[in-house]
């Protein structure tokens, strides 16, 4: 590996956590249904303006030792964690994709999924002002990484068999997003519709649905296979640990976002493990 320089992940960690810093504001006040852009930040506690040197993101919290400024009160730790969070994810992505349209994308995936993932862990809520421009962020990504006179080519010499079907999907990104949103969408609404049929009550909210097109807009069908069996998984024994840590039953409902998160990230870094191609 040819060595790197240091200063721009340096520089990609400091944007990540000032951009994590504007995602705290999201993830509070998008429930509400409050705007993002103004007031600028307050204490949640006091509603004084938070100064702009108290608010450098992670510094600010060490510094106060995460109390207001003003009040004393405590300040959660989700927010040196989610700027933490952005800031890695940021240095993360440019490590793997550079300066690149996929690490433009790809950020904006990561960040809108961190803002749901705190969103559902909070309120059990995915908000379709997050999924719907998201899907439509994913459709644009593939459409400008197409060659598009090759899929005119392919799409002229297209004959209908599932191996031709496949093979299109695999070498023209806008159909895979389009196809990936689809059966994104899809699955997970038989899966909802299928549980209201059976157990005559809701298991999987219609935000998850949105959620699962948005990502399959963006990782294609592949991605939408993995994130679906690795989100089950990871559910599966966080549910189970949790059952065997409070020695009882699982009463509340988990939610389903923050697994489909996660799994989307660790496609995004790793391509599915290459399980799936
Ligand atoms: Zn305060």
């Amino acid at each position: 590996m040819p060595e790197r320089e240091a200063l721009p992940y340096i520089l990609s960690f400091i944007l990540g956590s000032v951009i994590g810093s504007f995602l705290n504001v999201c993830i509070y006040r998008l429930p509400l249904g409050e705007s993002i852009v103004s007031p600028p930040s307050r204490c949640t506690s006091c509603g004084k303006a938070v100064r702009f040197y108290n608010n450098i993101p992670i510094l600010s919290y060490l510094l106060l030792r995460g109390k207001c400024a003003d009040c004393g009160s405590r300040i959660p730790m989700r927010y040196p964690a989610v700027e933490l969070l952005s800031g890695a994810a940021l240095t993360g992505l440019f490590y793997k994709y550079g300066l690149s349209l996929d690490t433009l994308f790809y950020a904006m995936l990561t960040f809108s999924l961190i803002v749901i993932t705190f969103i559902d862990l909070g309120h059990m809520i995915i908000p379709n002002a997050i999924t719907i421009p998201g899907a439509a962020a994913g459709l644009i990504y593939n459409a400008l990484i197409t060659d598009w006179g090759r899929s005119r080519d392919l799409l002229g010499a297209f004959s209908f068999s599932l191996e031709n079907f496949f093979g299109v999907l695999n070498e023209v990104p806008f159909l895979d997003s389009v196809f990936g949103l689809i059966t994104g969408g899809g699955i997970l609404f038989l899966i909802a519709f299928l549980y209201i049929a059976v157990r005559k009550q809701e298991g999987m909210g219609m935000g998850d649905v949105k959620l699962l097109a948005m990502i399959g807009a963006f990782l294609g069908w592949k991605g939408v296979v993995f994130v679906m069996l690795a989100s089950s998984l990871i559910g599966t024994v966080t549910g189970l640990s949790i059952i065997l840590y409070k020695k009882g039953d699982l009463k509340y409902a988990l939610p389903f976002g923050p697994f489909l998160s996660l799994a989307s990230v660790i496609y995004v870094f790793t391509g599915g493990f290459r399980l799936i191609n």
